[in-house]
């Protein structure tokens, strides 16, 4: 049986705190906590515990969510061919990362129209948060026990975006323009 332990929420210093490097090589129980991680993910999206446990949807918790400052974090995206029809998940973006950093950025930038969402915050902060259309990660995949180089965009690259913030203490809402939040984002990729 899966143990949700409580995400920390907005207000809770350790949310506010830059999170620590994992040491090499990686013990098990950080390989076990990335995969728990990937694992709450999972059981975050499941509708009947949305309602359950009173949850909104998470595309991704990042360790200092559960209160564990250390650089780890899963993400899990399901791609869809048609928007229309969600039954038919094409192929699914998982990482469980360990010490994951972005080491190439796309200077162009992309937003999502609707705004971010986190596990961490349920206060409404309307207003695009301005990421970069494309990253490049490099870390620890603890779900193929491998280091990873891999590409992500649009959508996928501003989760990853949101997550590694997480780790250096940042919230979406930071990246909001207090004077203008729905300022216009020249040439940005819109989701
Ligand atoms: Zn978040």
């Amino acid at each position: 049986m899966f143990e949700a332990k409580p995400i920390l929420q907005d207000g809770n210093k350790l949310l506010r705190k830059k999170s620590k490097k994992v040491k090499k090589p990686y013990s098990q129980e950080d390989r076990d906590f990335a995969k728990y991680l990937h694992d709450y993910l999972a059981f975050t999206q499941k509708p009947e515990n949305i309602e359950k446990y009173n949850l909104r949807a998470g595309v991704g918790p990042a360790a200092p969510q559960l209160g564990v400052l250390k650089r780890i974090c899963a993400i899990g995206i399901e791609n869809f061919n048609d928007e229309n029809d969600k039954e038919k998940v094409t192929s699914v973006t998982s990482f469980a990362f360990i010490n994951p950093k972005i080491i190439s950025y796309a200077q162009r930038k992309a937003y999502i129209i609707a705004g971010e969402g986190c596990l961490s915050i349920t206060e409404e902060h309307k207003g695009y948060v301005p990421r970069a259309a494309f990253v490049t990660v490099q870390g620890y995949d603890a779900l193929t026990e491998q280091e990873l180089t891999v590409k992500l965009r649009g959508y996928e690259a501003i989760v990853i975006q949101h997550e590694l913030d997480h780790l250096e203490g940042i919230l979406f809402y930071d990246h909001i323009d207090k004077e203008d939040p729905f300022k216009k984002i020249p040439g940005a990729l819109e989701i």
